[in-house]
């Protein structure tokens, strides 16, 4: 018998590809009764399912953020790389290097196998683990940045850019546009590498991933909430908000602000101008093309999927490397701050 093909059984619905052998959704847009969830943004984890099943740290992130009561009735924890049967098919969790807890969703069935990428980036981060390739028959992939202009530099290099510019304005305050969940911590880890260790300030919106990152065992050293601080102490720091508050009020509080924004989006430079940043910085949980071109390569499925982002230019590459390609279009992800 031969391996009945995934498009026969991962099936793209209005809620979200839905697994028919093992009666499971992979982070779906609704609440189902029982889902399969990547990762904790807002744009894959969302309220409300009967069943839920995904890493600890995801869970845990999950919980932080819509409240136990809401990050589903029954709440099971699947380590990375330990099999379990579904039904009809078999689900491993794999990581996906994206944010802590992110996994890719492999799915075996009946000889076939598929895997899901979930978000995903090929860069080291301090704060979770590496992306691991999985040989497959079709590879579901995303392609946030799929455009040749995207390319992310090393983010210790855009860190540098930072820190050179704290020296340079020592009395004015570094604000940070960036997520709350993944980035935020990727920067705190990042400038700890870098050697940073003074006190980080943070928006009150970012402290309690934080504390939930810390509470799993990633160490982010001395934080501090920037809303109560001295307005003293927050000249020449390093200030981290969400993307939304870095040119509203809350960041005119502060004395002469440089406005960063950490961002793959910062590659445009009429975006940063627009944002209103003065200090762009290129840093990115997604993978860039050429990341998006080797993984698909590494990989070397007979078949790619591309769920949502910049699928056209992907598609076209990978039908040059000789591999089927075709697009999802799935909406309703992409915007990973809508939390
Ligand atoms: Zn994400
Ligand atoms: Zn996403």
């Amino acid at each position: 018998m031969t391996a009945p093909h995934p498009k026969t059984w991962l099936k793209t619905l209005s809620d979200g590809l839905f697994c028919e052998p093992g009666g499971f959704y992979v982070d779906p847009l609704r609440p189902v009764s029982h889902a399969v969830i990547s990762h904790a943004h807002a744009d894959h984890a969302r309220p409300g399912h009967r069943n839920v099943l995904a890493t600890e740290g995801t869970l845990a992130v999950m919980r932080t953020r819509m409240g136990a009561d809401r990050a589903g009735d029954v709440q099971q924890a699947l380590a990375y790389h330990e099999p379990l049967q579904m039904n009809d098919v078999t689900v491993t969790l794999v990581p996906a290097g994206h944010v802590l807890g992110a996994a890719q969703i492999v799915i075996d069935h009946r000889g076939a196998r598929a895997v899901i990428s979930g978000d995903y980036k090929r860069q080291p981060d301090p704060t979770c683990a590496p992306f691991e390739p999985v040989p497959c028959d079709v590879f579901v992939t995303e392609a946030t940045f799929g455009l040749p202009v995207f390319h992310h530099p090393d983010a210790q290099d855009e860190i540098a850019r930072l820190l050179n510019s704290q020296k340079l304005f020592p009395e004015r305050t570094h604000v940070v546009g960036c997520y709350a969940l993944g980035k935020c911590q990727r920067l705190i880890a990042e400038l700890r590498r870098a050697g940073y260790d003074a006190p980080i300030y943070l928006h009150g919106a970012h402290m309690p991933v934080c504390e939930t990152y810390k509470s799993l065992g990633v160490d982010l050293g001395d934080l501090r909430p920037a809303t109560v601080a001295a307005k003293a102490d927050l000249r020449g720091a390093i200030v981290l908000a969400p993307p939304s508050a870095i040119a509203d009020r809350w960041a005119r509080r502060l004395e002469d602000p440089v406005v960063c924004m950490a961002s793959g989006w910062m590659r445009i430079r009429q975006r940063a101008k627009a944002g209103g940043v003065e200090l762009p910085l290129i840093i990115s949980d997604h993978a860039d093309w050429d990341d998006l071109l080797a993984t698909i390569r590494e990989i070397g499925a007979p078949e790619i999927w591309v769920t949502h982002g910049a699928e056209e230019a992907l598609i076209h590459a990978a039908s040059r490397m000789q591999i089927r390609a075709r697009a999802l279009r799935m909406v309703g992800y992409g915007d990973e701050d809508a939390a």
